[in-house]
């Protein structure tokens, strides 16, 4: 885990082509945030583990790695002592046999190494694993190995071998070589691992435990940083023939609280030589909104887009700033768009876009519905959970919307898709319904879903309703007279009113997330129309034919719906969750946090400025090198 936070700072600092001197001021501002932060008390087994990994992936060197080891210990008649060693630790198969004999209640515990005698403890659970022999070689003065894994794996017969990284004064300066274990265990964690897993192992929860100095079973190997902590990040865009200039990252705007985007802004240096005499000699840029994340300048006959990691408000505020070495630079500093803001484009929020060979649905994830659980709706504690996750999808400002019975589509969506669940399920009381019909303000029913099944969601952590999309038009309704009154008559038929609009401009993309068994044909009219949906328009169908009538197993169950089964299509419809970077979610709005220790409570305000909150003098004392440079009235 630690190691993919250490990569995700790489990938942070190269992507934005952060300088060094600016890099190290962003991972002093880290190590002061995680200081000052209370709850992380707990966290000081784990900081040698961080170090190693921000050094071993050239994030970040603490001042310890400049130092260099006495060779003693496990280190003696070595060439040179490197910060850093591997350690690989031999467990005989019986030590974790317990593992596979409790897989059925505790299916996946976290494994961990630690490193300790009688003063110190460091845990490490960036750990390798696999079965086989390691066959050491070389001499003591440079050690290495030869790993031979066994093909038969958990099958076979060898051990395992668990493999980490650590710094090696932690082998040199606290205790002699000779007290100090290395332990394999599980980790200790609230639940059945923990009350399982205890009376067997101890309260250590230890699999295996050997001596350092035990050469049979822990090998010490100079371990070398996986890259160079000084490659230059690679500009990301050259300047193409017939461009303005490059197009950096775009870099984001966090509010005060640092919660929520506040702008976005991207840079162009105007590099081509024709487009800056233009701009010198007075030529304005002009520039618009072309898609939700794209906006385009235009500059005499130069044409160039910016593209935004997430949708965008197009009111952009164009500044322009002489930038070194002279060259001048256009800044386009663009608001980031909030759900169906009312100034915002009239956007399909949903849209599905590419051909009809290659579509791809927009801001939902794809599913395989048939691999996914069904959802027991007779289990005792469905209610207990299900309702509050499908209640979490409103942010505290649609609460609110909500609350002032104000108009929002997207508000109204979710909660007609809170409902579908909550009645799909039963929890609520009542009757389980499982058809529901979308309908406009005079009750014409437009659109029917039959919900087949309810599933678990695993990898997004969520529930999904498998279900089929029925859309009325006129035709339609006179062939299905029949079994569509009887529907309509059983009370089985829950109505909505709604926003027709959004679900049409949603269905398209609820039917490509979960498109498996079919494809689209040579007649698709997704492509003789070249509009997708096809149309918004009540009483008529936004989906192209191709995927009707098929893969409707789950119609079939049904005796009442089977009539209906060759006119539906399969569909995918999930929570929308709100996005907690551009909106919150749960925390109140007015919950303050300290600008460096996150606490909460009581803040106050720097008194210069009166941007800034901080929890107390200690908090504002540590951060006043960084933030005097901003500090202005
Ligand atoms: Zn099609
Ligand atoms: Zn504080
Ligand atoms: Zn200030």
């Amino acid at each position: 885990m630690r190691a993919s936070f250490a990569l995700l700072l790489k990938l942070i600092r190269d992507r934005r082509q952060i300088n060094p001197e600016h890099w190290l001021a962003v991972m002093d501002r880290f190590f002061a945030v995680a200081d000052a932060d209370d709850s992380l008390r707990m966290d000081t087994l784990n900081i040698h583990d961080l170090c190693a990994q921000l050094y071993h992936h050239g994030v970040y060197k603490v001042r310890d790695y400049e130092y260099r080891p006495p060779k003693i210990g496990r280190f003696v008649g070595w060439t040179t002592v490197p910060p850093l060693v591997r350690i690989i630790l031999t467990v005989p198969r019986e030590s974790v046999q317990v593992l596979q004999d409790h897989a059925e209640k505790v299916p996946t515990p976290l494994l961990q190494c630690d490193v300790g005698g009688k003063v110190s403890l460091n845990i490490f659970a960036d750990i390798h694993v696999a079965f086989g022999r390691v066959i050491p070689m070389g001499e003591r003065a440079r050690p290495w190995v030869v790993f031979e894994e066994d093909p038969a794996g958990f099958h076979g017969t060898s051990s395992l071998l668990v493999s980490f990284i650590m710094p090696t004064r932690l082998l040199t300066d606290f205790e002699p070589a000779e007290v100090i274990n290395v332990n394999f265990s599980v980790r200790s964690i609230p639940g059945p691992v923990t009350t399982i897993l205890a009376p067997i192992l101890g309260l250590k929860l230890s699999l295996f435990s050997a001596k350092l100095m035990d050469r049979s079973l822990v090998q010490v190997l100079p371990e070398v940083p996986a890259v160079s902590a000084h490659t230059t990040p690679a500009q990301v865009h050259a300047t193409t023939p017939g461009q303005i200039g490059p197009s950096n990252a775009v870099s984001i705007d966090l509010d005060e609280e640092c919660e929520l985007v506040s702008a976005l802004t991207s840079r162009i240096p105007i590099e081509n030589q024709e487009a800056r005499q233009l701009f010198a000699a007075g030529a304005t840029p002009q520039i618009k909104q072309i898609s939700a994340c794209t906006m385009q300048i235009n500059l005499g006959r130069f044409t160039q887009r910016l593209v935004y990691p997430f949708p965008i408000i197009g009111i952009p505020i164009i500044h322009t700033f002489q930038a070194e070495p002279l060259i001048p630079t256009l800044q386009v500093v663009v608001p980031a768009s909030g759900p169906f803001k009312a100034d915002g484009m009239q956007l399909n929020r949903y849209p599905v876009v590419g051909d009809p060979n290659r579509m791809t649905p927009w801001n939902v994830h794809r599913l395989h519905l048939n691999s996914l659980p069904i959802i027991d709706t007779k289990a005792k504690n469905l209610e207990q959970w299900l309702d509050n996750h499908i209640g979490s999808m409103m942010s505290m400002r649609e609460r609110s919307v909500r609350k002032k019975n104000g108009d929002d589509v997207l508000v109204s969506l979710k909660d007609t898709i809170h409902a579908l669940f909550v009645r799909s399920s039963g929890i609520q009381g009542g009757a389980m319904k499982r058809a529901f019909s979308l309908s406009d303000s005079t009750n014409n029913s437009d659109t029917i879903i039959f919900v087949s099944d309810l599933r678990y969601d695993l990898h997004s952590h969520t529930v999904v309703c498998d279900a089929y999309a029925l859309p009325l038009t006129k035709p339609l309704v006179q062939e299905l007279s029949a079994p569509l009154g009887k529907l309509a008559h059983s009370g089985n038929l829950v109505n909505f009113k709604q926003d027709l609009q959004s679900w049409k401009q949603m269905l398209p993309a609820l039917v490509e997330r979960c498109r498996y068994s079919w494809s689209h044909g040579p007649n698709c009219e997704y492509k003789s129309n070249d509009n997708i949906p096809l149309t918004v328009a009540t009483e008529s169908d936004p989906l192209c034919s191709c995927g009707r009538g098929k893969d409707v197993d789950g119609m079939l169950k049904n005796s009442d719906w089977s009539k209906f089964a060759p006119h539906v299509t399969r569909m995918a419809l999930s929570p929308l969750f709100a996005v907690s970077y551009l909106e919150t979610v749960i925390r109140h709005p007015n919950e303050r946090r300290c600008f460096v220790c996150r606490k909460k409570g009581k803040m106050k305000t720097c008194t210069k400025c009166q941007k800034v909150r901080y929890c107390g003098p200690v908090c504002q004392k540590r951060d006043w090198r960084l933030h005097k440079e901003k500090c202005r009235p």
